[in-house]
């Protein structure tokens, strides 16, 4: 079959080769994939700056967003059958299945030695066909399968906004304005569904009013701001303070800055990845006072369980009931599996690309 391969730690190695399709064991079901998304971490991975193959290989099956169908299903499964529209989490578990691990959360796994389908140890989905174990596939309706590689990244999105509210049983709280940096696809995702949870929200980014990621935030009710025309120490005064941020930029000034746009008991959440090594001034002192006098917190969050993937199908289907053809208009740019090199390579205007495997 064939698949899109990387050499990690090389540039620009993407590639489409062929291998020997998998097979399909006890409790696994055979999965013919359907379309695969492009997002930064295969970015990084294609620059040569992340990504590990799994022992004893030379390649790694890049792709770690996909939809699929399965196709046969190996002894013992019961709960699906060929013809079922699925996707695949991403992170298993560490060889030693540490506490968290152990707990059907490797989100959370505290040794680090977890492996991440497609990214760290383990082949991805961006190929004619992957197998897997039930415990790692997710169901969705058919309805979903132009939409469902979305999945992933909106299970990203939804982790963190859950476990914001989470860390904010601490008080009383009451969120009603959100702020959003970044309208890449995990910006856009994540203002989807803060505007399906209710909360008036905010999504900012670099790109100018009217361009199409202002329009996708916009037509899901959110208020976009294009931070070069309005700077993020200028919204408070404004728009007032936030009781929720979720940084989807990877840019740490504003990651951190933001800190001081969050309302007294609110939360940042920090989502984004920044793989470089900038080292910028903070007024860090305005910061930690603000912090502290005003009870904010502030937390980090990657990946996501099997809780968030079935959350998300809950919130893709009312998303898509609420604004049609809104996700949609997310993929930008679709390849077929041959042409997945060109998938790599962003355009500025693009949001999401696809690879149509069939
Ligand atoms: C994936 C996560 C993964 C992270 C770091 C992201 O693109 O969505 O599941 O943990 O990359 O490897
Ligand atoms: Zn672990």
């Amino acid at each position: 079959m064939r698949a899109a391969v990387c050499t990690p730690g090389r540039r620009d190695s993407v590639r489409v080769i062929d291998i020997d399709r998998p097979r399909c064991r006890e409790g696994e079901a055979l999965v013919r994939v359907h379309m695969a998304g492009v997002d930064g971490t295969d970015e990084d991975i294609n620059a040569g700056l992340y990504g590990e193959a799994p022992e004893g290989c030379d390649f790694l099956v890049i792709g770690h967003e996909a939809v699929g169908i399965v196709e046969a299903v190996g002894a013992g499964v019961r709960c699906t059958r060929p013809g079922d529209a699925v996707v695949a989490t991403v992170r298993r578990p560490c060889p030693g299945r540490c506490l968290n691990c152990r707990n059907h959360q490797p989100d959370f796994c505290i040794t680090g030695d977890y492996l991440e389908r497609g990214i760290k140890g383990l082949h991805g989905y961006m190929a004619e066909y992957y197998s897997e174990s039930m415990d790692y596939l997710i169901g969705l309706p058919h309805e979903l399968l132009d939409t469902g590689c979305l999945l992933e990244p909106l299970s990203v999105a939804e982790k963190g906004i859950f476990e914001a509210f989470r860390i904010q049983q601490r008080v009383l709280w009451e969120p009603r304005r959100a702020l959003v940096l970044g309208a890449g696809p995990l910006g856009l995702l994540a203002t989807f569904i803060l505007r399906d949870m209710g909360l008036e929200t905010y999504t900012l980014a670099t790109r100018e009013r009217g361009s199409i990621k202002a329009r996708a935030a916009e037509a899901s009710g959110a208020r976009y701001i294009d931070v070069n025309a309005e700077p993020l120490d200028s919204l408070p005064k404004k728009y007032g303070q936030f009781d929720l941020i979720v940084d989807a930029t990877g840019f740490s000034t504003f990651a951190f800055e933001s800190m001081g746009l969050v309302n007294r008991n609110g939360i940042v959440c920090m989502a984004g990845l920044s793989p470089g090594k900038k080292e910028h001034s903070m007024p860090t002192d305005r910061i930690n006072m603000e912090m502290v006098l005003n009870n904010k917190a502030a937390f980090g969050t990657v990946s996501a369980s099997r809780r968030d993937f079935e959350k998300s199908v809950d919130h893709m289907l009312s998303i898509r009931k609420k604004w049609p053809g809104l996700m949609e208009k997310l993929f930008t740019k679709k390849e077929s599996l041959v042409n997945a090199p060109r998938a790599l390579r962003r355009d500025k205007e693009d949001i999401k690309a696809a690879v149509v495997v069939s």
